[in-house]
This record gives C-alpha cells, structure tokens and sequence, in this order.
C-alpha cells in the first residue's frame, strides 16, 4: 500500500469535524511518539491539491481544549508531509466592530495557557523559536483574497488572547484582556501555532466569531456559541475550498527556516 501523504493540513476547530469539502477521500491512523493525535485523520483531494483534515477536538467533541494532545496533532501532519497548515477555531470578540459571523485571520497571539506541552525540543537539543511574526504571510494573504472572492467578511487583523479554559473568563479577565490589546479570545491556538513553527511548517487561523465573551451585556453561553457556529459553518467550508487551490505550490515565505535560527 502507498504512504498516505498530503500537503496542506486543516485543523478542524469546534464545530467542524467533517469539512465535506474532499474527494477520493480515505481515513488514516497515525502513531507518533507523543501518543495519539485527536483522531484519525480524513486525507483526500480539493482542487487537485492534497489535503489532511483533522478535528482537534476529536469527532463528537470529545476532548476540551486543555487535553488536546497538539504535539501529537502537528507531528502526525508532519508525518504526513504536511507544509502547510490552516486552523480553523471558535472565538469571543472582544471589540464591537467584530461581529458573530464574522472572521478574523490572526496576525498576533498573546499566550495566557498555563499547563500545556509547548515544545518539541524538550533536551537535550534547545530551540527557541522566533513568535515575532507567529502566522505565514502567504498563507495570510491567500485567505483574506479567497474570502473577498467568496465575499465573506473577514477582519485583516487580530490579536489572540489563548486562555486556558476550558471556563470561561471572568468579566475581570475579560476587561483585562481588552486593555492588553487583544481582540479576540479563544483556548487552542497555543501551542498549535508555535508547534507547527517548530516542525517548519506555514500556518494560519482562521478565527470564526461566535460571541461578545463577556464584556459585553450579556455574558457568553456554550449554547449561544453553538448556534452561530452552525450558522456559520457553510462560510467555512466555503473560503476552505475556495482557498486550498489558491495556495501558491512553491513557498516563497520564510516559515521553514525559522527552526534554523532557534536551535542551541
Ligand atoms: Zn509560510
């Protein structure tokens, strides 16, 4: 039997556990030192590019954010040959003028997790990898250009307060992460964005608004983010598949070779 392999890796956030968007598709178990990842791994076709869809929370929405093994998830993709990678996941707003239903495509991230695995170079070998500019700007631009084409709104930029949840936060925590400057609020991109550096890969977010977190009048319920999020989730499937054959073949970026710079 062949290898599978894919190029492009999608990490499917809440609500997103099929993309429905891939032909000739087959299912695939990886093994990685790290353990399982959050399930087995749907590998087929959009546009004739190869693309390997991975839920993080697992099928059923089995694991919370705080026990996903995102090691395991990024090595498995790396197994596979994966270079590029597009996650998709949930968030608050933490401004007005992003609105449920709209998107953000991150450019920062501030981290607030406190027990996570962060790295794959635990020692003796020592990396410390550059977060400067944490998200690839090819991939970045690819994005925000399929979604005017498919005119969905998508917001340029946005900061990522990455809490540890699976709570959530206080309207202290919540007034706290505005004044820090962060404009959207979510639990899984740290260590994802950070592991996927470490194995040279391209990443970008794309972030789906669900909600006002709780600075707002009325606080935020799982049951509110669930209902916009099934609203939203055609949107999704939609700028995937219009942004996967957008995807430049050769990387022109620099997102390989940050690892170069960060090893001891
Ligand atoms: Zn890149």
């Amino acid at each position: 039997m062949k290898k599978p392999n894919a190029e492009i890796g999608v990490l499917g956030g809440s609500g997103l556990y099929d993309p429905g968007i891939l032909e000739n598709v087959e299912e695939v178990k990886i093994y990685t030192p790290y353990g399982p990842p959050s399930d087995s791994i749907l590998i087929g076709e959009v546009g004739g590019r190869k693309v390997a869809f991975l839920p993080r929370h697992g099928r059923g929405h089995r694991l919370p954010p705080h026990r996903i093994n995102y090691r395991a998830n990024i090595w498995a993709f790396k197994e596979l040959g994966v270079t590029r990678v597009i996650s998709v996941s949930a968030v608050g707003s933490l401004r007005e003028d992003y609105r449920p239903g709209d998107f953000v495509c991150t450019d920062q991230f501030i981290d607030m997790t406190k027990k996570r695995e962060y790295t794959f170079y635990d020692g003796p070998v020592v990396a410390h990898v550059s977060m400067a500019d944490p998200f690839c700007p090819e991939l970045r631009k690819v994005c925000l250009e399929a979604a005017k084409r498919e005119d969905i709104t998508v917001h340029e930029r946005g900061t990522y307060v990455c809490i540890e949840g699976p709570r959530f936060s206080t309207r202290a925590e919540s007034r706290l992460w505005r004044q820090m400057g962060a404009d959207i609020i979510g639990m899984t991109l740290v260590p994802e964005v950070v592991l996927a550096r470490e194995a040279r890969m391209c990443f970008v977010n794309i972030a789906m608004v669900t909600d006002y977190d709780v600075w707002a009048e009325k606080p935020v319920t799982a049951q509110e983010v669930a209902r916009v999020m099934a609203e939203n989730i055609e949107k999704v499937k939609r700028l995937l598949y219009r942004m996967i054959p957008m995807i430049p073949r050769e990387r022109k970026c620099g997102c390989a070779r940050y690892l170069d710079e960060a090893l001891i």
